[in-house]
């Protein structure tokens, strides 16, 4: 983890388990410490051993930073590039945070967004005026009413597109299906629709991003260290790199792994970028 000195260091401990000996998080100790007031590198280490005498280690890396360390700003598709990316907002509780920690590292996200409400349109100025992307998710998630029809589908994009020109002045172009391109939801209401969608949307000057590395928030991981792990796991230096995450209400794994990953980048040489118009589409192919 990252501090800025003078924050104080919260001890988040670490928990042990053995096959055998069941679990010793009891017996664990740890060594070292972290001087808050001092620039520089520290190390927690953990250490625990078994009734066999099996000993196990693990450290916790603490970097304590002079001054805020901002994200590098990145030119479009370049490899190393991460467009972080927000389902399925907004929500009153989880967005304004993560857009105070985006301001903060100076990052420019893509927020893909559902029909929203009187607070959550407050969040969708503030989205723009923070130089975000905002951009169209739909007006509804339903997939039995969104697939049912390509005219359906594109209704549900204006609709919110309407919307959001008429709460903001905005006009929000980028566009992302939900469940994604490859999903395999809609066939269900009607075949092949997908293969349709995609050409229907460009045609309508729309683009759309699917994604690259998947935080797995809207899945099966359920901890902000599962959501870091999956992203990182999935960042890569040799492509842009779109990232999945979701500020749906109550999200707080991803909010709370948002700042590690962020820094992450920084601290690896990634840039970060919103998605635009000029942005070279990521997408998955249709398979319905
Ligand atoms: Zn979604």
């Amino acid at each position: 983890m990252t501090l800025i000195i003078g924050n104080q260091y919260e001890e988040k401990g670490a928990k042990a388990v053995d096959e055998k000996d069941g679990d010793l998080t009891e017996n664990l100790q740890m060594e070292g410490s972290v001087d808050t007031s001092k620039e520089g590198t520290y190390e927690i280490v953990y250490k625990v051993s078994d009734t066999k005498g099996n000993e196990a280690t693990k450290k916790r890396v603490i970097i304590v930073l002079a001054e805020e360390i901002k994200a590098r700003t990145g030119t479009d598709g370049q490899p190393g590039v991460i467009y972080l990316t927000f389902d399925d907002g907004p929500s009153t509780n989880i967005t304004p945070k993560i857009l105070d920690i985006l301001k903060r590292k100076n990052v420019k996200a893509t927020f893909f967004i559902l029909n929203y409400g009187t607070e959550g349109e407050a969040l969708v100025k503030r989205e723009v005026a923070e130089g975000h992307t905002v951009g169209i998710h739909g007006y509804s998630h339903d997939y039995k009413t969104i697939y049912q029809s390509v005219d359906a589908y594109m209704n549900n994009i204006t609709k919110l597109q309407d919307k959001i020109k008429a709460s903001t002045g905005y006009n929000a172009t980028i566009t992302r299906f939900p469940g994604g391109s490859s999903n395999t939801i809609s066939r269900n209401y009607c075949q092949g629709i997908m293969t349709r969608l995609c050409r229907e949307v460009l045609n309508r000057g729309y683009k759309y991003f699917d994604w690259n590395v998947s935080s797995g928030d809207a899945g099966d991981v359920s901890t902000s260290q599962g959501v870091y792990n999956s992203v990182v796991k999935g960042l890569s230096k040799s492509k842009a790199n779109v990232v999945l995450m979701h500020d749906f209400s109550g999200n707080t794994k991803t909010l709370n792994a948002l700042e590690s990953i962020i820094d992450y980048g920084i601290q690896n040489g990634y840039t970060f970028s919103n998605i635009t118009e000029s942005t070279p589409m990521v997408t998955h192919r249709p398979n319905n």
